[in-house]
């Protein structure tokens, strides 16, 4: 198996938390060194994977931005697409972007006390190709829900036919 490098902190995840957790952790670690790892390829986690019409923050945006970047959006309650666009702007003027490691999902993660080492499993999505990187420090920001499976909570949901499912998807993946 390919081992890439050994970093002081790997994050993983680039939705609003991993961007967020990068930016604490070099403005007040600049000495350590760090990559984020994210599964898909693209920054903003739900905010990208979402884009059905209407998304939109369910709290208001000077709460649920960040406080070193606060939210100037004309919207209290933001489209899905500003946010995202949010993220990125954020991700992109704090350099955060070029440590980004996209299409690397994290299979498994296993700690050393011998030698304060986490060592990481990971599958490249480009080529199937599945490596190692390992880390002090391991900062989770993977988010709350299962990408690929949503969560369906009703049985024999095809009885309620067309019109329930726009909802029903929504709160199927929001568990
Ligand atoms: C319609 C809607 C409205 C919402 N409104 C609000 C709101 O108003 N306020 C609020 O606080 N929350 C809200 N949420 C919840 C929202 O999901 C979180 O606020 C926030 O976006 C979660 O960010 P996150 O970075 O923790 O996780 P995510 O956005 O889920 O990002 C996680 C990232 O980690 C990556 N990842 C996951 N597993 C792995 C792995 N094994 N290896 C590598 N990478 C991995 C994913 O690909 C993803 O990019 C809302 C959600 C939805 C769907």
């Amino acid at each position: 198996m390919l081992k890439l490098e050994n970093f002081d902190v790997l994050i993983i995840g680039a939705g609003i938390a991993g961007i967020g957790a990068a930016y604490h952790l070099q403005q007040r670690c600049p000495d350590k060194s760090y990559a984020i790892i994210e599964a898909r390829q693209a920054i903003g986690g739900t905010w990208d994977l979402f884009r059905y019409p209407g998304i939109r923050s369910d709290s208001d945006m000077f709460t649920m931005g960040y406080s070193f970047k606060p939210w100037s959006g004309s919207k209290l309650m933001a489209s899905g697409d500003a946010i995202l666009e949010y993220i990125q702007e954020t991700a992109a003027e704090f350099q955060i972007t070029k440590k980004i490691r996209f299409n690397l999902q994290v299979l498994a993660a296993e700690w050393s006390s011998l030698e304060s080492l986490w060592t990481l499993r990971l599958l490249n999505s480009t080529n199937g190709e599945q490596l190692s990187i390992s880390c002090n420090f391991l900062h989770m920001c993977c988010g709350y829900y299962d990408y690929h499976q949503p969560y369906a909570p009703l049985r024999n949901i095809g009885l309620f036919g067309e019109g329930c499912r726009t909802a029903l998807s929504k709160l199927g993946r929001r568990r």
